[in-house]
């Protein structure tokens, strides 16, 4: 196939309209948006976007659906958030000992 979208990539889909900055904001999005990731249920690469935040994996057998950023899996917040709740836990089960 003809490589015809090199710069503009998923953006190309709205042709010249809306300004060049806000084809740039929504392809920001959009890229993320439509990846796939990888599962961590059954490890393969096949969780896609459902709907604002549903992600479901499209593993044979697998077809986990989990809850996410609205357009990427994980978003820094969400990153952060788990990292602390972990680290929490931890303290209060007492895994960690006295530090
Ligand atoms: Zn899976």
């Amino acid at each position: 196939m003809a490589k015809h979208t090199v710069k503009v990539g998923i953006s190309g889909k709205y042709g010249t309209r809306y300004g060049s900055s806000l084809r740039k904001q929504c392809k920001r999005l959009e890229v993320p948006q439509h990846a796939r990731y990888p599962c961590t249920f059954c490890g393969r690469k096949t969780i896609k976007r459902v709907s604002f935040g549903i992600w479901k994996c499209h593993g044979q057998g697998c077809g986990k659906v989990m809850s996410g950023g609205a357009y990427m899996l994980a978003t820094p917040a969400a990153v952060t958030a788990r990292s602390t709740l972990r680290r929490l836990r931890d303290i209060a089960t007492g895994k960690t000992g006295q530090q």
